[in-house]
């Protein structure tokens, strides 16, 4: 017979036990609502670079660790073109497009689940960069069709944070999702570029243009910047055509684009804008460097003749036409100061042709 003591004694642990289950599976909920606001967040990611950034960035903010990275397997360039097409920002360090896993970490041999465990400089420091102060590691595998594709590595600076014995079903549902969001975004990406993309010159198209002209007026109101517009026009195209052939006028159309790429940065952005005009947006940038660029890519056509198979060498020459745009902050409508900038860089083309073609002009201060 238990004593009236025994009773409550034993029932006040079996209360604190309940307190403590109570409070652990309260935690566990809160750990799987929070892991799962952070898969919605991938899933929902817009694309690819908001992706990269969630899963690098988000998820060490989330989980308050060291550094997350990712390592992903992209031996034809592909994610790595479609990264270039849009705006980029310190994320070198923390995503890895690699051609093959093999070689930049042991762990790759054999990854089917959560790798859990101590950092090791030799076996850790690629994928992770120069992040320090990292004491344990979590390799989640990425796949692609049953393949492994790559990994998120989380890198905490608590020991004890990713020990092998850890349950890991949280982080390989995390993979899972994580890789499941990765091919969606690419073949969005894809999607997107296919439809922006002229097949002749491989630069973007006329839609491409008349979509980010809105947006790089935007950030020009954002950042009180200029924002320049070039429109480019081929001298007596007609003639080209006429005299040796459409395949050789889309064969300077070719070399054109070319040769005006190896001129523009890498943030201007470029579009073939129809039959042979190109526009060229330059962000951030004035007016006397709007004029520089415009006369180098001139000088730089006319300075070399192009060559043709069936022709010998052609002399080819181009006009150019520029406008600029500062929106100021009550600006709001960019679809008509879009249309607009390059209507009047269109006006400033055809003052360049009247004047006498293979040249320059700015539209007329406002
Ligand atoms: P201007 O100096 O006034 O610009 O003279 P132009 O002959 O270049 O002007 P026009 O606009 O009359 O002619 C443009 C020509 O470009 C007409 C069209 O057949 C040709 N063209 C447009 N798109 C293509 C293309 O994709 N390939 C080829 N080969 N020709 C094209
Ligand atoms: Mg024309
Ligand atoms: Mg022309």
């Amino acid at each position: 017979m238990q004593t009236a003591e025994e009773l409550k004694a034993k029932l006040e642990s079996t209360q604190r036990r309940l307190e403590a289950l109570t409070a652990e599976v309260a935690r566990n909920d809160e750990k799987l609502r929070h892991s799962q606001r952070r898969q919605l967040r991938l899933l929902q990611a817009p694309d690819l670079v908001s992706l990269f950034d969630e899963m690098t960035d988000g998820l060490r903010d989330s989980y308050g660790l060291e550094c997350v990275s990712v390592v992903l397997c992209d031996p034809g360039h592909d994610v790595r073109h479609l990264l270039t097409t849009m705006r980029t920002n310190s994320r070198e360090s923390k995503l890895h497009l690699v051609e093959s896993l093999s070689g930049f970490a042991p762990q790759y041999v054999a990854l089917r689940r959560p790798w859990l465990g101590a950092y090791a400089a030799c076996d850790h420091q690629m994928i992770f960069g120069n992040a320090t102060n990292i004491a344990s590691v979590a390799m989640i595998p990425l796949r692609h069709q049953g393949d492994l594709i790559g990994s998120i590595n989380l890198g905490s600076a608590d020991g004890d944070r990713f020990e092998r014995r850890l349950a890991s079903d949280f982080l390989a549902q995390l993979g899972v999702i994580a890789s499941f969001a990765i091919e969606n975004a690419v073949n969005r990406a894809r999607l997107r570029r296919s439809g922006f993309t002229d097949v002749l010159t491989g630069w973007h198209n006329r839609r491409y243009l008349l979509a980010r002209i809105k947006e790089e007026l935007a950030r020009a109101r954002r950042d009180r910047s200029n924002l320049v517009c070039l429109m480019l026009d081929i001298d007596h195209f007609k003639r080209i055509n006429d005299t040796w052939g459409h395949a050789a006028g889309d064969a300077v159309l070719r070399e054109l684009a070319h040769r005006i790429e190896s001129q523009v940065r890498a943030s201007d952005i470029a579009a073939r804008y129809g039959g042979e005009e190109f526009v060229i947006l330059l962000p951030n940038t004035d007016s006397a460097a709007g004029r520089n660029l415009a006369e180098r890519i001139r000088r730089t056509v006319a300075a070399t003749p192009i060559d043709m198979p069936a022709a010998g060498a052609v002399d080819v020459t181009v006009s150019i036409g520029i406008s600029e745009a500062m929106p100021d902050v009550s600006a709001n409508d960019f679809k008509t100061l879009g249309d607009a900038l390059i209507a009047r860089a269109d006006v400033a083309l055809y003052v360049a042709k009247a004047a006498g073609r293979d040249r320059v002009a700015a539209e007329a201060a406002a």
